[in-house]
């Protein structure tokens, strides 16, 4: 029922105006805030976007990555010293999105 709503949203505007402690003037601040503390609490039926299986995205989504280290051949030294490229660990991060 529509007006049983409308109580409601007063019942809460009501309580809203003592906790601010009854301001005046502000009766249209608060019935809105009260109409959206509402709706939050499914007093309204509210379009929520549904959790829908399937539109995840895959796990291990491409946007960076581990590579071997294209200097070192991925063992992380060159010459007996460390890889500069990858710093020594013979692993380089790539940019495979947006790189
Ligand atoms: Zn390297």
């Amino acid at each position: 029922m529509q007006d049983e709503q409308q109580d409601r949203i007063r019942d809460r505007a009501h309580a809203i105006w003592e906790r601010e402690g009854r301001p005046e003037g502000r009766h249209t601040d608060h019935w809105l805030q009260a109409e959206q503390e509402g709706s939050a609490e499914g007093v309204e039926p509210v379009a929520s976007a549904p959790e829908s299986p399937g539109d995840d995205a895959a796990p291990g989504t491409p946007g960076t990555g581990e590579d071997v280290c294209p200097t070192c051949q991925g063992s992380g030294r060159i010459e007996g010293k460390a890889c500069e490229n990858c710093g020594g660990t013979g692993i380089v991060i790539k940019g495979v999105a947006g790189g």
